[in-house]
């Protein structure tokens, strides 16, 4: 990754610069205030320390939404459990959504205590081959707030990325907040020198949810992290009674396939509403494997097959 993207705008000054969002060229640049304050500007050394650890970690595949409640956890955890139904494949589930920690709830885990030991924290194993770790395993009750600031919130994540004893992985999943943030621009950088495959991006089909998910697309150009694709979550309703199916959240200005065509990334997929899968998620359960034969599971079943044929496309695949 380089710190001058090729779709800056013109005499951008480079995401690491001293003066990344605060020269004139940044001026009505989506990212400016996202450049503005990130930080740090210097190499880190634990770049090289968090390389070595994701030496083991075949692929991996960051999270991304642009609002908050438009399913990215869910889809996060769905796509963990969805990978891990074959037991062949290792998969840790990382979330550094700080402020609302939600993946321990809807793993089944929460409560949960890490241990630290000589090699670092043990995640937490939601089945042998499905690992997982959050800071909600940190906070003494789940209720509590995290109200941290932007250089703390840096700290956390490079110790996520650094110390935790993931142990061989095929896949690690990171679940981000919504938006762009002072997380992302950390796990951007700490993951520099290491391949990603790619960011997966939820929306709703309102134009309300996608409008956002624009500046996210823009934020991963920036930063030159490879899209993978959009996935359209809450995308209709099948009444369960009449089979009829009702748009609740109607897609006025054409929903996530138009947005990915107009924008030039993959669309992997939608996904329908389904109460079910609140339901699931709520109890700590998979709704994969309790609503097998659901239109939802299907429709996730077929975005997770596509997610790893990209994957099994990519430059890990022959480097391990
Ligand atoms: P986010 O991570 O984007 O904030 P969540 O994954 O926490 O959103 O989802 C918000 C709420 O919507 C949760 O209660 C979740 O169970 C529910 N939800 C997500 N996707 C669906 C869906 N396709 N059908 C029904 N409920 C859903």
């Amino acid at each position: 990754m380089t710190d001058v993207p090729d779709n800056a705008p013109e005499h951008c000054p480079g995401t690491k610069s001293e003066d990344a969002g605060k020269a004139s060229a940044c001026a009505g640049c989506p990212n400016q205030s996202v450049c503005a304050s990130s930080k740090p500007r210097t190499p880190d050394p634990d770049v090289g320390r968090v390389k070595e650890r994701m030496a083991g970690v075949k692929h991996k595949i960051v999270i991304l939404s642009g609002k908050g409640g438009v399913g990215k956890s869910t889809f996060s955890g769905q796509l963990a459990y969805g990978i891990a139904a074959d037991e062949t494949k290792q998969v840790g589930l990382l979330d550094i959504d700080i402020c609302g920690p939600s993946i321990p709830r809807l793993m089944g885990c929460d409560g949960e205590q890490v241990h630290l030991s000589n090699s670092g924290w043990s995640p937490v194993y939601v089945e042998d081959n499905l690992s997982v770790m959050s800071v909600g395993f940190l906070l003494e009750s789940p209720d509590d707030a995290v109200i941290w600031r932007g250089p703390k919130k840096n700290g956390l994540i490079k110790q996520f990325m650094r110390d935790v004893d993931w142990g061989d992985l095929d896949y690690l999943i990171i679940d981000t907040p919504p938006g762009t943030s002072d997380e992302h621009l950390s796990i951007v950088q700490y993951l520099s020198s290491s391949h990603v495959d790619g960011a997966i991006v939820i929306t709703t089909p309102q134009e309300v949810s996608l409008l956002d998910v624009r500046k996210e697309i823009n934020f991963c150009r920036k930063v030159n992290l490879p899209i993978m694709g959009v996935v359209e979550n809450m995308s209709g309703f099948i009444c369960p009674k009449c089979k009829h199916q009702s748009q609740i959240f109607p897609p006025t200005t054409g929903g996530a396939v138009k947005m990915a065509k107009d924008m030039g990334i993959p669309f992997l997929g939608s996904i329908p509403l389904d109460p079910s899968i609140g339901k699931s998620c709520d109890e700590g359960k998979s709704f994969l494997k309790e609503h097998q034969d659901s239109p939802a599971a299907a429709a996730f079943h077929s975005i997770i097959c596509e997610i790893s044929r990209q994957c099994s496309g990519s430059p890990s695949e022959e480097e391990h």
